[in-house]
């Protein structure tokens, strides 16, 4: 069978595995022993499963892969934080960032799409539109290719793309990262951020459980709708009833995240009217403060705005953090990636007057 026609057993889910398997008239356990080859051990040639018969072996070979990444280039911040740099089959590329945390702990930012469509206006990435969808291998395989620089113990969706906008895949990705017989990340571990697709998010909420964030950035729907278009298809009355309606185990809250953009967002009455949205959510605010790139002229607020608008979310009795993003000086940090790039290739749009 040619090439292309073998399936990468990197997109299946266990159940997809068990019903692969079964087309072949194999046992259901070798699923679960695949499982554990691919992500446990992190071996993808079959000749190497040992304990498969040799028939087995070479039929497997015959009608699939497990596809492996090495990144085409990894660049090391200062602060330990490394990005990855992968080459798809295609020639496209993405990128995932892995963010040392206290101890020997880190987490990884994964991407999802190749570009997004949702085009928010401070936001390198959705310059560039969107050029595809990941598969759920391209997903995964993130993380196999980070875990063998050591253990990585959180995921976040966070990289490039909106994963909401490629829901069928994200959600097979989660159940592949989940299962038992694999990496087995509980769903405590991954985060998934979205700018706030509303009728997606729901289904996700149905059909899969994950920590949830969502990538707020303003207080009012005027002002959304400059910075997230996204805003005009659902503004914020339905986007704030959806996330009341998020189904949450006991003491989980969603995570909402502001990005602090001077003389947009980052005022006191903002602050105010932030704790006012967020009246009657389980939530928590994560404050970051804009990263300043060549593909927009907004800029980061002053050390003193900050603390101020953090103080008004304390002083109310909300959960407000302030998150430094990390690699800053390899183009790591939020909202940042693929810009060096493609900006390399002159493919950067002049920067849009946006303040
Ligand atoms: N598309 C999803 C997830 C990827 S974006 C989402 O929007 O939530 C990940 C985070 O980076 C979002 O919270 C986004 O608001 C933030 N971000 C984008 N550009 C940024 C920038 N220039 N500075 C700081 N954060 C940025
Ligand atoms: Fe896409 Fe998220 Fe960037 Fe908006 S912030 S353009 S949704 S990646």
């Amino acid at each position: 069978m040619p090439q292309n026609q073998r399936v990468d057993l990197k997109n299946l889910t266990l159940e997809e595995l068990t019903g692969f398997l079964s087309g072949l008239g194999k046992e259901k356990f070798r699923a679960r022993q695949l499982m554990r080859w691919i992500y446990r051990r992190g071996v993808t040639s079959f000749a190497e499963m040992t304990d498969l018969s040799k028939a087995l072996r070479e039929e497997l070979a015959e009608r699939a892969t497990a596809s492996d990444w090495t990144p085409e280039r990894v660049e090391k911040s200062r602060d330990g934080t490394r990005k990855y740099l992968f080459r798809l089959a295609d020639g496209q590329t993405v990128e995932t960032v892995r963010i040392p945390m206290e101890g020997e702990r880190a987490t990884l930012c994964v991407s999802t799409q190749v570009g997004c469509a949702m085009a928010c206006t401070f936001c390198l990435t959705g310059t560039f539109g969107l050029v595809r969808n990941l598969d759920p291998a391209e997903i995964v395989n993130q993380v196999c290719a980070a875990v063998k620089d050591g253990p990585v113990n959180n995921i976040v969706l966070m990289g490039m793309g909106e994963p909401l906008h490629n829901l069928e895949s994200v959600v097979k990705a989660l159940e592949i990262l989940y299962c038992t017989e694999g990496f087995d990340y509980g769903p405590r571990r991954v985060t998934l951020s979205t700018s706030g697709l509303v009728p997606e998010m729901l289904e996700l909420g149905r059909r899969v459980r994950v920590n949830l964030a969502v990538s707020l950035n303003a207080t009012t729907d005027a002002v959304r709708d400059q910075l997230m278009p996204v805003n005009r298809r659902y503004p914020l009355r339905e986007l704030m009833n959806a996330c009341r309606k998020y189904p949450l185990p006991p003491s989980q809250r969603i995570t909402f995240e502001y990005i602090l953009i001077r003389g947009v967002n980052d005022s006191l009455e903002d602050a105010r009217r932030l704790v006012k949205l967020l009246h009657g959510v389980k939530a928590k605010v994560n404050l970051i403060p804009f990263n300043e790139h060549d593909g927009s002229a907004f800029r980061a607020p002053g050390a003193e705005a900050v603390e101020a608008f953090q103080r008004t979310l304390l002083d109310r009795g909300m959960v407000a953090i302030r998150r430094a993003s990390k690699g800053q000086d390899i183009s790591a940090a939020c909202g940042q990636l693929k810009g060096k790039l493609e900006g390399a290739q002159g493919l950067l749009p002049a920067p849009e007057q946006k303040t």
